[in-house]
């Protein structure tokens, strides 16, 4: 080996770097590994939030929610295949990861609603910058703070093991150096999901042969078989989530807050057919159904005017914009009329505070202000569920339900926590209250070896 460590963190999205700040302050020497040539996965892409129950910004703003709510909402979405142990780390900690990040520098003092819950619990930066992109940056700079070793350009290749079957280092592949060992006691796989790799996905799911995908270039799952060759046992692989609005333009992902803050989703008939903040896989399914297998976000000057990424995707010119509906159906190939008697009857289910056609349950604002835009989308491969199995510990299992000794899993890597379908905002939260209880638990354990 040319190095030891206590601990080696594989992978550097929030999840990785979750667990290198938390190893460290946890008392290990941690080395950082990324195959790429840039940091952050894909969780510098998220858009959304980090959900969390019970949080001093949600009682500032007056949200009345519980642990037992977000408990309920991410089974139900999850289609009660969740782990239940799981969900319960990642309830009863969500908000102490959200003041966690917060003393480290974030801001998550905005709070709003994504799909599947019941109330606002999304924890996002104010001014609508882009969630993953600040966390990861937060995350970075207070590695570099600790002087953390991070090498990028450097993949996990094997993770080695003694007769007894304990965690001894792991080969990694270097872009210049080549092959070498680092010795560790606990290694973390914070390697993130595969839904780049559509062969993957395709042999796991056929229906999705095909797709594109919201995901970074790392995101191929090569993690699962280095988890596997160590023994990992697998969870819950066959659930892929297609993220419902994937711009048909310009293949970007639309974050489900569009929706959120009120925009609404038709038809090429210019017609509503779903509630728009049901879940991922509802709405993707429908939007499927649909003429072209597309459909289009409408919106206002009032929502584009409560959400900074919109401008991004004015910038990225994916967004139609014209003074009246009728003239933006032109512009789209949208039934003008049917979208002007849409868009009039969706305004009146707002004043009367309850959607009677699709029981969407936010009705934020009436869309009547100013311009009108519309966004074509459709869906695009976003999150694997499934993967390794682990435990309350962040302790991989092996098929016979034993934990690896030292062996560590975060993230998108890991199966089980979300079950058949993640909610928006659980990503999030899943990679920072994972990625902080994977960096304690090595720690510890790396203090007994
Ligand atoms: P999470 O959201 O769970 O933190 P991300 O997708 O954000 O997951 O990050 C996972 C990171 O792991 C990506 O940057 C990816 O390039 C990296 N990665 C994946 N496989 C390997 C590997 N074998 N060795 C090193 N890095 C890896």
């Amino acid at each position: 080996p040319q190095d030891t460590v206590n601990v080696v963190v594989v992978g550097s999205g929030g999840a990785g770097f979750s667990a290198s700040v938390s190893a460290h302050d946890n008392g290990a020497t941690v080395i950082l590994i990324e195959k790429e040539p840039v940091i952050g996965g894909n969780a510098k892409l998220a858009a959304g939030g980090m959900n969390a129950a019970w949080t001093d910004q949600q009682k500032a703003k007056g949200i009345e929610d519980s642990l037992e709510l977000m408990t309920e909402d991410t089974m139900k979405g999850g289609r009660y295949i969740n782990d239940p142990a799981l969900v319960d780390v990642l309830v009863s900690h969500s908000k102490a990861s959200v003041d966690w990040m917060t003393a480290m520098g974030a801001d998550l003092s905005d709070v709003g609603r994504m799909g599947g819950a019941s109330v606002n619990r999304t924890h996002r930066p104010s001014g609508g910058a882009g969630v993953g992109a600040h966390i990861v940056q937060v995350l970075y700079d207070n590695a570099v703070k600790r002087d953390i070793d991070m090498r990028m350009n450097t993949r996990g290749v094997e993770i080695l093991k003694d007769d007894s079957g304990k965690v001894t280092g792991l080969l990694v592949k270097g872009m210049y150096k080549g092959y070498y060992w680092i010795k560790a006691d606990a290694v973390i796989l914070a390697t993130g999901g595969f839904a780049k790799n559509n062969e993957r996905v395709a042999k796991l799911d056929p229906k999705l042969k095909g797709f594109v995908s919201t995901n970074q270039p790392g995101a191929t799952g090569d993690g699962l078989d280095v988890a596997a060759n160590a023994g990992a046992a697998m969870q819950d692989l066959q659930y892929i989530q297609a993220h419902p609005t994937l711009s048909v333009k310009g293949g970007v992902m639309v974050t489900e807050a569009v929706r959120g803050n009120g925009a609404i989703l038709v038809n090429r008939e210019g017609k509503r057919f779903v509630n728009e903040i049901t879940t991922r896989d509802k709405a993707a399914a429908a939007i499927l159904e649909q003429t072209g297998k597309t459909a289009f976000l409408i919106f206002d000057d009032s929502v584009r005017k409560s959400l900074k990424k919109i401008e991004k995707y004015i910038g990225l010119g994916i967004v139609s914009t014209a003074d009246s509906l009728v003239k933006l159906g032109k512009l789209e190939n949208i039934d003008g009329k049917a979208l002007t008697e849409t868009v009039a009857r969706y305004n009146s289910l707002v004043t009367s505070g309850k959607d009677t056609d699709f029981g969407r349950p936010n009705l934020p604002r009436a869309l009547n202000e100013g311009n009108y835009y519309a966004v074509e989308v459709t869906p695009g491969v976003h999150h694997t569920m499934g993967g390794v199995k682990i435990d309350t510990k962040a302790e991989i299992l092996d098929a016979k339900k034993q934990v690896i000794p030292g062996l560590y899993g975060a993230g998108e890597v890991t199966g089980g926590l979300h079950g058949a379908n993640r909610l928006g905002g659980n990503a999030i939260s899943d990679i920072i209250t994972f990625g902080r209880l994977a960096g304690e638990e090595a720690a510890k354990y790396s203090k007994k070896q």
